[in-house]
């Protein structure tokens, strides 16, 4: 699977791209990250890729030509712009995703894109949740993170991505570790007993009980 990212700022994902499972996945050719900056196709002394609003107001924005010159070669691609104003992310979408082929990460500065390269130049608008952030790109790195993770080979078992929070609408139940006891503070018995039908049991009611306390919406849609 390849991704495309457009960004002003292509050393921003320099190390996220490289650590932990991403940066694995990525030496060992499960994905590809091509990342494009639409500086290179401004044109003029000062390559500019922003200007101010028509009809006036705060801020800049990214100017139509230097990203049409970068995104029209990817119309092959599933191409999507990181913007507060589009669908919020959620766990069917980044398995879509993981589904394509090629798809291509607009990441917008400033006041955003000018409206002609949504229009004409992306096939979806995705936000990462309901608050404004400097830039696309941290949206970006999440789209690439949660995608590569469903992978086949990404993660090294894959029954960690099956049972996990939003697989089946339900948040996951909380986990332990060693050691069963820290400051008095014990691991339920259960987990302990060896009785896996019990612990099974236990672990889909505390499913249940979080997902109807934290975000009952899951349940109701
Ligand atoms: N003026 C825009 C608005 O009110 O919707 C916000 C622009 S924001 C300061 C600059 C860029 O950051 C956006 O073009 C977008 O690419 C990115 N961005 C900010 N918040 C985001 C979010 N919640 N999800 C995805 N991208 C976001």
């Amino acid at each position: 699977m390849k991704f495309n990212v457009v960004s002003l700022f292509p050393e921003f994902f320099a190390s996220p791209l490289d650590v932990s499972f991403v940066g694995k996945a990525r030496r060992d050719g499960l994905v590809e990250v091509a990342l494009l900056d639409p500086r290179d196709h401004a044109t003029g002394v000062h390559r500019q890729v922003d200007d101010a609003p028509y009809g006036g107001g705060a801020g800049m924005v990214m100017m139509v030509e230097p990203l049409a010159k970068t995104l029209e070669p990817l119309a092959h691609t599933h191409r999507v712009y990181l913007t507060p104003a589009g669908r919020p992310l959620d766990q069917a979408t980044l398995d879509r995703f993981s589904n394509m082929e090629e798809v291509t990460l607009l990441c917008g500065r400033y006041e955003g894109v000018d409206e002609r390269v949504v229009e004409h130049f992306i096939d979806e608008e995705v936000s990462l949740g309901d608050y404004v952030l400097l830039g696309g790109e941290v949206a970006a790195l999440a789209v690439i993170e949660g995608v590569t993770r469903l992978l086949p080979g990404a993660v090294g078992n894959p029954a960690s991505t099956e049972h996990e929070s939003f697989r089946h609408r339900r948040l996951e139940e909380p986990q332990y570790t060693r050691p069963a006891e820290f400051r008095g503070w014990a691991v339920p018995d259960v987990l302990l007993s060896g009785d896996h039908a019990r612990i099974e049991a236990w672990r889909e009611e505390q499913r249940e009980q979080r997902t109807k306390d934290r975000r009952p919406d899951l349940i109701e849609d």
